[in-house]
């Protein structure tokens, strides 16, 4: 079924690139069904597209990977989705200044395999490589255990060129084309949610690749035990890559459904081999101290599935999970908030699974709520983040079913600094045509 809409896209973009109808179905977002979904084959086309939204009061759902689009308030009404999968080249890889720029639409998963037959990486590790985009993972500002060391795509991204809702195609950063007056567009644009513009380019900083890539997975009896290793790391001279704990329901996804209980620590270590050997036994040494149960080093295809397996820990913890949640607070509060909350989730029933990044407090909390009425998830959840905005954190429902996040709040209240972003939404989208309503504050 043809609408004007989808004709005049059809019109800049070709009909083969144009889906209605039930061709829709893989792009429902919160059971609502976009109009069409167009996937332009250029920066060009995208202004056009955005021009003809724009005219007709249509809001636009960036699209790349789409494993994050559970994450925001639901849309009111989805318009259509502007799909990046054909703008997927590298188009520059400069192995001698450690420097690649690529389309937004290229997966993670290809950017590495073709930095790597240069020894080189982007040293960002978010779950779902195969599928999530570098335009995603830049507006969502995903990261992954190896942020402990590496830090965010705000360190790492040297220039961005973006289309903004009135069709101008923006570049800021390195190798400046046009710049916004006054605005740096690269920190702008990382966790902007697709709601200033769609990215369409992003210049990046690589690493070479280390010689060496070890994962240590300490097992400990106790939550407690694990924060405490966690602790004795951070204090100590080691520089680990990453620093993850597990709590014991989490630990399912790393064993599977048989042992669950205890917790455990996972240390990332990588550099020069014999520097990453030293660091192995030197946190074996260390974690002695702490009530360490049994120690495993992993390497190589271990090493990526366990990684793999964290990343994915709330399918593979639970087989029905339920909602997700993630909370930012003091890497020392990390494993006492895990042990309230998991007591706050028993204590009406349901069961919950947690794994942090315990060097920079980032918890992803799971619940696993099979039988539970959407009221009782929601009164869980909101006890979750009384509890953390009550030490000073800050939490974040990732996904939930729409019958959930019709009664609790997807963001924090927002603070005085929400006006700010408020003003930049109305001069960037005036017509608030991008991602309307899913970010922060109702932007
Ligand atoms: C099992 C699982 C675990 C996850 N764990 C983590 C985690 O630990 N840490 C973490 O940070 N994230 C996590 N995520 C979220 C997800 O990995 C990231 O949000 C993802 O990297 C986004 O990439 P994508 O291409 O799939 O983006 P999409 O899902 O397509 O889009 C995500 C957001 O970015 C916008 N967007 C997409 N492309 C563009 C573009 N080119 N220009 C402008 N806006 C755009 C979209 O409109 C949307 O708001 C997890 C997701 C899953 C499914």
């Amino acid at each position: 079924m043809h609408s004007p809409l989808s004709r005049r896209l059809a019109e800049i973009v070709g009909g083969a690139h144009v889906l209605t109808g039930a061709e829709c179905a893989p792009y429902v977002v919160e059971g609502r069904t976009p109009e069409c979904a167009v996937f332009p084959g250029s920066r060009e086309d995208i202004a056009a597209v955005l021009g003809v939204a724009a005219d007709s009061g249509t809001p636009v759902m960036p699209w790349g990977g789409g494993t994050g689009m559970a994450l925001g308030s639901p849309p009111a009404h989805p318009g259509l989705v502007l799909g990046l999968r054909r703008l997927g080249r590298l188009l520059e890889h400069e192995p001698g200044d450690l420097t690649a720029t690529v389309e937004a639409g290229m997966t993670l998963e290809a950017f590495q395999a073709e930095l790597s037959r240069r020894g080189q990486w982007l040293s960002l590790d978010p779950p779902q490589a195969a599928r999530a985009t570098l335009g995603g993972i830049l507006a969502s500002n995903a990261s992954g255990p190896r942020r402990h060391l590496y830090g965010t795509a705000r360190d790492l991204l040297i220039g961005i060129t973006m289309v903004l809702a009135d069709g101008a195609i923006v570049r800021g950063g390195g190798k400046v084309v046009k710049n916004v007056a006054g605005y740096d567009l690269p920190k702008l644009a990382v966790g902007s949610f697709g709601t200033l513009g769609v990215i369409v380019e992003a210049t990046v900083k690589l690493r070479p690749r280390p010689d060496c890539d070890r994962l240590v997975v300490a097992r400990f009896s106790t939550l407690a035990e694990a924060g405490q290793a966690a602790r004795a790391v951070m204090a100590s001279d080691l520089i680990p890559s990453a620093l993850d704990v597990v709590d014991g329901e989490g630990l399912r996804a790393l064993d599977g459904e048989g042992a669950p209980g205890g917790a455990a620590l996972l240390v990332g270590v990588d550099g020069i081999a014999e520097q990453v050997e030293w660091q192995c036994e030197e946190v074996g040494r260390l974690l002695k101290d702490c009530g360490l149960a049994g120690v495993r080093v992993l390497d190589g295809t271990e090493r990526d599935e366990a990684w793999r397996a964290v990343g994915e820990m709330p399918q593979r913890a639970f087989t029905d999970a339920t909602a997700g949640m993630k909370w930012g607070v003091l890497p020392t509060q990390v494993a006492e908030l895990i042990a309230r909350a998991g007591a706050v989730a028993s204590q009406r029933g349901l069961r919950a699974a947690f794994v942090a990044h315990a060097g920079l407090g980032i918890i992803s909390a799971v619940l696993d709520a099979a039988g539970a009425d959407a009221e009782q998830v929601a009164c869980t959840l909101g006890e979750w983040r009384a509890l953390v905005n009550g030490s000073g954190g800050h939490a974040l429902v990732e996904w939930a079913p729409l019958a959930v996040k019709e009664r609790i709040a997807v963001w924090d209240t927002p603070g005085p600094d929400s006006r700010i972003m408020r003003q930049l939404k109305a001069e960037l989208d005036p017509r608030g045509i991008l991602n309307p309503g899913r970010f922060l504050g109702g932007i």
